[in-house]
């Protein structure tokens, strides 16, 4: 695996060897799931969860032309969570690091803010392949598989950016206009005034967060 250039074709060869390592020494098996997991933080729970079967497809997705959702969102989750960790890393040289734009901003600020960052993750990674945070966790824990999430609905993955987290709220309320634009209302708003009742978007930080469930 080239540590400098994360890419999950070798992501996903690395699981499926492991996975058949059975007869390998066990100190070379530790390093490479501490490799692994330093090059794709939360990769070995795949890993514990995914079937060789789904491992194999989810490979041969990742070699073939087509970028499907699924891989945009992992990669979405895995390059998030390398931020997160370098960021946290810094410690009190924090400020020595250039956050690369909005998202990068947004999730220092909730590292800083000492939230809890798994849920944070799962929801942003969805966003540009329009994929809610529960949708993502169940395909990191085997429950869905890449081929559920294949073509990439320019429009939705297009709506899904521009709103941020409240494309994947409980809270958001959509309301459509005689000509057909699209607005989202903060529901929380009726309730917790603090919560302003037509946020700007994207919406990349919101303590008020709570992800749709898969249906
Ligand atoms: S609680 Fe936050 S993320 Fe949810 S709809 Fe309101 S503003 Fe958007």
């Amino acid at each position: 695996m080239d540590e400098n250039n994360p890419c999950l074709v070798e992501k996903y060869e690395a699981l499926l060897e492991l996975r058949n390592a059975k007869s390998a020494p066990k100190t070379q098996v530790q390093a490479q799931m501490r490799l692994l997991s330093s090059m794709y933080p939360g990769a070995l729970r795949e890993l514990d969860r995914v079937s060789s079967a789904e491992l194999t497809a989810r490979l041969n997705a990742c070699r073939s032309a087509v970028r499907s959702r699924a891989e945009e969102a992992v990669e979405n989750y895995h390059q998030l969570w390398r931020e997160a960790l370098a960021y946290k890393s810094t410690r009190g040289e924090r400020h020595r690091l250039e956050a690369k734009g909005p998202r990068s901003q947004a999730l220092r600020a909730r590292i800083d803010d000492g939230g809890n960052l798994n849920p944070w993750i799962f929801a942003h990674a969805g966003i540009s392949a329009a994929m809610s945070a529960a949708e993502l966790r169940h395909l990191m824990s085997g429950q869905a598989c890449f081929e559920d999430f294949p073509a990439r609905s320019t429009s939705l993955a297009g709506e899904a950016q521009s709103a941020g987290l409240c494309f994947d709220c409980e809270h958001c309320r959509t309301l459509q206009s005689a000509k057909g634009s699209v607005f989202r209302r903060c529901g929380r708003h009726d309730r917790e005034p603090g919560f302003r009742k037509y946020p700007p978007l994207p919406v990349l930080l919101c303590a008020g967060f709570e992800g749709l469930a898969v249906e």
